[in-house]
């Protein structure tokens, strides 16, 4: 932790999206956001190209230029912050898989973020996202799971704890992303005891791999009121069981780098975590919270 003026502050963002895919800042821009904000560590995840058409991830024909541009970008600003390749790669339940590509790709990151973005079928063009839109969720739950919400979100959270279990990756993503359209309980209730004990049992799988479990704080800016993932409730849970964290902003533009960061850090210690995960010289390594 650094102070800025007084203020406590995390130190790393491993969340950043760019103009490779649905972020409207360029990857230069990004780390000199980075920079102006005193972050040290600083990783770029652009979405991962998706095995069937969309909007919103970043194209497979730019793949090389996205890892060399990180690579010149790494040298450029070395003496001012550590630069880190990764991507946001999907896991399909559907498939209980990510893609080919995605599996030939992986080696040649620093590190990945894996995330559940979509539900249903993903073959075919007509793919339903649990974070496009809420009439887009409510349609993909009504297709194939019969307006079946609960259903649904178990069959999510198992998928979740099978993408840690099978690949273990470096950090999961947003672990409650099917809250972002939940507003006034919309599609369920996080009081409900089916709804948290589902919850208790994916965080008691995730616990078993070294998986560093996200606290993403960009939510709140892109439709405010969300909060952050995961749920307040939750963080404790996570606590319980040891499960180690790294902080992600989900940044899509520069305005977003270090987005309610002193929020998440007060919130965190006051659940007892004492340290969060950082990229240091290519390694990962515990660094202290609130000290
Ligand atoms: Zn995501
Ligand atoms: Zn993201």
């Amino acid at each position: 932790m650094q102070t800025f003026g007084g203020i406590k502050m995390l130190l790393a963002n491993y969340h950043v999206h760019s103009d490779y895919c649905d972020g409207t800042n360029t990857l230069e821009e990004m780390v000199q956001a980075g920079i102006s904000a005193g972050l040290t560590s600083l990783g770029l995840s652009s979405h991962f190209p998706l095995p069937f058409a969309n909007d919103w991830t970043m194209k497979e024909e730019n793949i090389e230029s996205y890892l060399d541009d990180i690579k010149n970008l790494k040298e450029k600003y070395a003496s001012q912050i550590e630069l880190y390749c990764g991507m946001e790669i999907d896991f399909f339940i559907d498939r209980q898989d990510i893609s080919d590509l995605a599996k030939a790709v992986l080696p040649r990151l620093d590190y990945t973020i894996m995330s559940i973005h979509t539900l249903g079928k993903t073959t075919g063009d007509d793919v339903s996202y649990i974070d496009e839109s809420q009439q887009d969720f409510k349609r993909g739950i009504e297709k194939y799971y019969q307006g079946d919400t609960q259903a649904f979100i178990k069959d999510y959270y198992q998928g979740i704890e099978k993408m840690v279990e099978i690949f273990e990756p470096d950090i999961l993503g947003h672990v409650d992303l099917i809250k972002k359209y939940n507003q006034n309980n919309y599609f369920f209730n996080e009081n409900d005891n089916w709804y948290q004990e589902t919850v208790r049992a994916c965080l008691d799988g995730i616990a078993k791999k070294t998986t560093r479990l996200e606290i993403n704080t960009g939510t709140n800016m892109r439709i405010p009121g969300v909060g952050r993932y995961p749920s307040d409730w939750m963080v404790p849970e996570m606590r319980k069981r040891n499960i180690p964290i790294t902080i992600g902003g989900d940044s899509h533009s520069v305005a977003g780098i270090v987005f309610e960061y002193n929020q998440a850090e007060v919130y965190l210690e006051k659940c007892g975590y004492h340290e969060y995960w950082v990229l240091k010289k290519g390694r990962w390594e515990a660094q202290p919270l609130g000290v």
